[in-house]
Formats: structure tokens, sequence, C-alpha cells
């Protein structure tokens, strides 16, 4: 049976529709991830998953009990670790972990070896007020503080947002290492690239799933051929994209274009090139490449030109 379950959940915040019908089921042991831009709903579901918000309609459980009803049996059991720092600046390090697990009646001791991995980074600073952590140092004290009473599911609400990329790669190194202590993990992230290291994820846009499967699943089922080409001027190239004749699909993607067609690249590619070129752009290193998960969302998510 699913850890949680979740069936036509709606929250709105008066005439803002924030959750609109969301269905999904999150197994034992899974690290499966809510992937999806600003605004999207996330903490939305994190807070209604974690009891802190009643929906307004859909049924929700949680450890297979109903979030309404047995919220208080709920929160002994699970971890949460929400968006917004949630710690308390002026206490150090360990005096944080000490007031977490002295609130769920436990111990530093007791639980030392769940959150041996990420103590051991963080015990040099045990004596530092929280806020004068650096960001990621930061998350991993709230990860620990999460932690500190072995819960079998865990929260996490954007836990890398504002952190650096050694810290991100740092984090979910040790998510897998909760994986590998029987801890399932629900976790949000508004970075595409983190979706690939979920065992499954469900892309959330506008309060709704577009799609949900492993990633690799997603990513095969990509629908088109993508390319990709550098040019100097991504600006005036995007401009002379909105003219092109052909049926595709294009957007900026850092210092590169890329262009989905939806015919063969064989014949479609020498035509395309030949637009460019009638039109004086000066590009490099056309090719086809494999796509990631921020273009199977983009895909999914927008317009098609000259379908
Ligand atoms: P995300 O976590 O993906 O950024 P949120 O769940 O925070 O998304 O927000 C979803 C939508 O609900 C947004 O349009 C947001 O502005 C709105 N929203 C969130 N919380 C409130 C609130 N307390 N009151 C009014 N609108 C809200």
């Amino acid at each position: 049976m699913s850890i949680i379950s979740v069936t036509d959940l709606h929250k709105s915040y008066g005439s803002v529709h924030a959750l609109k019908g969301i269905s999904f089921n999150v197994e034992e042991g899974e690290i499966y991830g809510v992937v999806g831009p600003d605004g999207a709903g996330k903490s939305t579901l994190f807070n209604i998953l974690t009891t802190l918000l009643l929906p307004d309609s859909g049924e929700v459980s949680v450890l297979h009990k109903d979030i309404r009803k047995d919220f208080l049996e709920i929160r002994k059991y699970i971890g949460y670790l929400p968006g917004t720092f949630s710690l308390y600046p002026d206490l150090s390090v360990e005096e944080n972990l000490i007031f977490f697990a002295t609130m769920y009646q436990s111990s530093i001791k007791e639980n030392m070896g769940i959150i041996k991995p990420i103590w051991q980074q963080l015990s040099p600073f045990k004596n530092r007020p929280a806020g004068k952590l650096s960001g990621g140092m930061k998350q991993k004290l709230a990860l620990c503080c999460a932690l500190i009473h072995k819960p079998i599911l865990l929260f996490l609400d954007e836990p890398t947002t504002g952190v650096d990329p050694v810290s991100r790669k740092e984090f979910w190194e040790i998510l897998k290492t909760i994986q590998q202590q029987n801890i399932s993990v629900l976790v949000s992230t508004p970075y595409m690239d983190e979706a690939t290291l979920c065992d499954r994820i469900a892309l959330l846009q506008e309060g709704q799933f577009i799609k949900m499967d492993s990633p690799q699943a997603i990513i095969d089922s990509f629908q088109g051929n993508l390319v990709t080409l550098h040019t100097h001027d991504i600006f005036n190239l995007l401009h002379l994209m909105e003219q092109c004749p052909f049926h595709c699909n294009f957007y900026p993607y850092g210092e590169h274009l890329h262009v989905i067609f939806y015919e063969d690249l064989t014949t479609i590619l020498p035509s395309f090139e030949k637009f460019l070129q009638d039109n004086n752009q000066i590009y490099n290193n056309i090719q086809q490449i494999k796509p990631t998960i921020e273009d199977c969302f983009i895909e999914i998510t927008t317009e098609k030109k000259n379908l």
C-alpha cells in the first residue's frame, strides 16, 4: 500500500486556485520529486501533506492515515524541512539540534546513527549560531533537525533553493544515504537537473500534474527531435525564429537555442540551415541532442509553432 495517497486534491486561497485536482501515490522507499516552477503549488501541497493546511476537497492519506482525522499521529512519524529557514538563528547548531530532539522526546545520542554523515560535516561548527551558517550548511542543519526523531517519511520543500552547486550535490548524496536507511522521501525542487536524481517525479504546473513517471521514462516519451545551436546573438536569433516557417518549438537554453522539430531531421535540417543562412545568422555546432527533463517540461508546456 502506498505511503502517500492523494486523490483529486483541491486547494484555493480566495480566487487563487493553487491545486486543481491532484492525484498521485508515493511508494515506500522511494525518493519522489515534485518538480515545478515558482508558484506551481509545491508548498501548498507539502503543507497539506504535513498536516499544516487543510485541503478544500480530495482524499489524502499519509502513512495510511487520514490527514484530517489522524494528524497528530502522522506528525509523530514524519520529518519536514519547509521551504523557508525554520531554525532558531540565535541558537547554536548544537542547541538547535538538541531543541528538536527534545521536542520529540529523543536525544542526539539516540539517533546519531541516522544523522552521522551530515553531523560529521556540521560538528566543526557546532557552537556557531545557526543564523551565521552558509546557505548549504543551514540546509544540512535543517535536515538533521528534521531527521533527529527518526521519521519514516521525510518531506523536503525546495531544500536546495539558493544553495550553491557544490552543496546541492552534497545534499543529494546525503538524501541517497537517507533512502538507504529505509526512509521514504518526498522532495520538491524548481531545479530540473535534480529531477533525474529521484526514482519518480511529477511535473507540476499551475496546480496540475502534467506528467508523472520515472525521469528516464519521461525523457524516453519526449515528442520530437531536439537540436541545439550556439550563436553570439541569441536575442536576434530568437526574434528571427518567430518567422521560422517550420513546425517546431524553440527556446533559449543557457547560451544556446534549442529547437524541437516534429519531422525527420534529415529532411528538415538542410532547409532550416538554409533559412538561417538566408537571414544572415552566424551560428555554430548545430547538432541533435538527447533531451533533459527541462526540455521535456518545456515541450509539454509551451505552444508549438505552425501546428
Ligand atoms: P510554489 O511552492 O510552487 O512556489 P505555492 O504553493 O507557494 O507554490 O503557491 C501556489 C499559488 O498559491 C501561487 O499563486 C501563490 O501566490 C498562491 N498562494 C500561496 N500561498 C498563499 C496564501 N497564503 N494566500 C494567497 N495565495 C497564496
